[in-house]
């Protein structure tokens, strides 16, 4: 299944590498998927690390889980848990991460980018995201409306009206599920 870039922030695209589809389905569950989801992601992380990554995959999955929970509390309006705060701060300080500037395609953005390879300096490349994030937008944080979908972004839209994770899919799908309402009435 491919990974899903739709939450407009590295830290959200994280947090949407567990989806439903169905059933709750764990995108970097496998062997090799976390480094492959590191890589799609353009953050630094190299083949020969594989071993690495594997053995990191239980503590991404617990940052992960963390993660959702301040997505959960941003677009709640709730405080962030003081914990996550100090883990976050611990990560970004235990290893390096660079701030580059990209001309993002719609305009100049700073992203994080990892100094060296490895699974933590991947963490804190996305805890630096969520840091970056939670400083300077904080707000439009959205859970998609499906409520059968897990999917969570940061609304770009001009008016701040985006519902769907994609229109391609649960957009699409509510609008179907809309018409076979009404014609039922
Ligand atoms: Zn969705």
């Amino acid at each position: 299944m491919p990974f899903i870039f739709l939450g407009n922030a590295l830290w959200l695209d994280f947090v949407n590498t567990q989806i439903i589809d169905g059933a709750l389905i764990d995108l970097i569950g496998n062997d090799g998927a976390f480094l492959q989801w590191a890589k799609t992601a353009d953050l630094q992380a190299d083949e020969d690390d594989a071993a690495t990554f594997d053995a990191a995959l239980t503590e991404a999955q617990a940052f992960r889980a963390h993660l959702r929970a301040a997505a959960d509390s941003l677009a709640a309006g709730t405080a962030l848990n003081p914990v996550f705060v100090a883990d976050i701060n611990r990560r970004m300080a235990e290893h390096p991460v660079a701030t580059v500037l990209e001309d993002s395609g719609r305009g100049w953005a700073t992203s994080a980018k990892p100094v060296t390879s490895g699974p933590q300096s991947v963490l804190a490349a996305i805890a630096t995201d969520f840091a970056r994030f939670v400083s300077t937008e904080a707000t439009n944080v959205r859970h998609c409306s499906n409520e059968r979908c897990c999917i969570v972004f940061y609304d770009t839209s001009k008016n701040h009206t985006r519902r769907w994770c994609s229109m391609e899919t649960c957009g699409n799908r509510a609008k179907a599920a809309g018409r076979r309402a009404r014609v039922v009435q």
